[in-house]
């Protein structure tokens, strides 16, 4: 169910199998089984009904075919809210070594230890299926920047082609999710990913394409990687008109505080990203009064908390000056913490943003 407001933005509902999720939503990013640094009770406490698992992390290791054996990702890991896997395709490009690509799929070598692999979209499709998470993604192929007008359509080629593929062996063999009821006709959704680089043409050739084959979602891929955010934010104009109203909208790794916000009331449902918690790690808060660079001297001796106007349970319990020992200390508790607020800050923005649009649509 999804509600409208005035400036475009949708206040909804995402029922999946696992957890009926409320968007506009940021899904924290476990990259292989753990959102990095965070158990996760934590992540329940802060609220967190949707996280993300790496397909191409799990599997290089431990397997997708032994998470399957112990019950499928939420059991292995032990998360019973919804949980969302990529296809594996943007790692295979951005952390694999001497990839081949060819109509087939992508050949590439493991960056743990060199054993080659090839992904195609039946691969991936079986992959996430192990896996078996509430939604997956069709496997694409993303676009770098910069890219000229040829490199970015054979790019569309292959990655409307493979998403033709991924649709037809997941709807064939989405039944050998570790969960999927027949009776009650949970099953896994599968959305595709508009691709077409920095050109509105390729991009919206992509989408309606895609919209032809019917996906549960649709996510915008290929974004965030080293173009202008002017330039981000113009794409995400164009393609969220050319996307149906009643399908779920995702961004695909996005973005800074404000960013999330601001692409959240244009419409955008889903969004994720590693920024707060690899931002964390790197001793870096984002907090109501602006980035705080926790290692700084300045707050050797700062009884304030991390964030005055946060009620996450770092800031009710530590100072700054505690979290700037720690990181000094080069104790891991310092990723922990520093993690758990930059979290509950991004997830608390969306509370905020699904509040106001709440309050909108009652006074329409
Ligand atoms: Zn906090």
């Amino acid at each position: 169910m999804i509600r409208e407001t005035a400036g475009g933005g949708r206040r909804g509902a995402l029922a999946l199998p696992h957890r009926t999720v409320q968007t506009p939503v940021f899904m924290p990013v476990g990259t292989a089984g753990s959102v990095k640094a965070v158990p996760q009770d934590v992540l329940e406490a802060l609220g967190a009904e949707i996280i993300l698992g790496n397909t191409y992390h799990l599997y290089l290791r431990p397997g997708h075919e032994a998470i399957a054996r112990m019950g499928g990702l939420h059991r292995f890991i032990s998360w019973q809210r919804a949980m969302l896997t990529d296809s594996g395709g943007f790692q295979v490009f951005s952390l694999a070594k001497l990839r081949k690509v060819t109509d087939d799929g992508v050949e590439f070598r493991s960056h743990l230890d060199g054993s080659k692999h090839f992904f195609s979209p039946e691969h991936s499709m079986d992959v996430q299926i192990a896996l078996g998470a509430d939604i997956a993604m069709a496997f694409d192929e993303c676009t770098e920047y910069p890219a000229d007008r040829q490199r970015a359509e054979e790019s569309l080629r292959l990655t409307m082609a493979w998403a033709e593929r991924s649709l037809a062996h997941h709807k064939a063999n989405r039944q050998k999710t570790p969960w999927f009821d027949e009776k009650t006709g949970k099953r896994q959704n599968l959305f595709g990913i508009v691709q077409g680089g920095m050109y509105a043409d390729l991009r919206k050739q992509c989408a309606e394409r895609l919209v032809e084959m019917d996906f549960d979602g649709y996510a915008i891929g290929g974004l965030s990687v080293g173009e202008p955010r002017e330039l981000t934010l113009e794409m995400i104009e164009q393609v969220l008109p050319m996307l149906p109203k009643d399908k779920p909208r995702y961004v695909m790794g996005v973005g800074y505080p404000e960013e999330i916000e601001q692409y959240a009331r244009l419409g955008v449902d889903m969004m994720d990203c590693v920024l707060p918690t690899r931002a964390a790690r790197h001793a870096l808060l984002f907090t109501s009064e602006g980035r705080v660079n926790i290692k700084n001297k300045q707050y050797a001796e700062d009884q304030n908390p991390p964030d005055p106007n946060c009620q996450c349970p770092v800031c009710r319990r530590y100072t700054r000056a505690y979290l700037r020992h720690l990181v000094q200390a080069g104790e891991p508790l310092a990723a922990t913490l520093n993690s758990i607020h930059n979290l509950a800050y991004y997830l608390g923005i969306m509370q905020r943003v699904r509040a106001e649009m709440a309050t909108a649509n009652a006074s329409l």
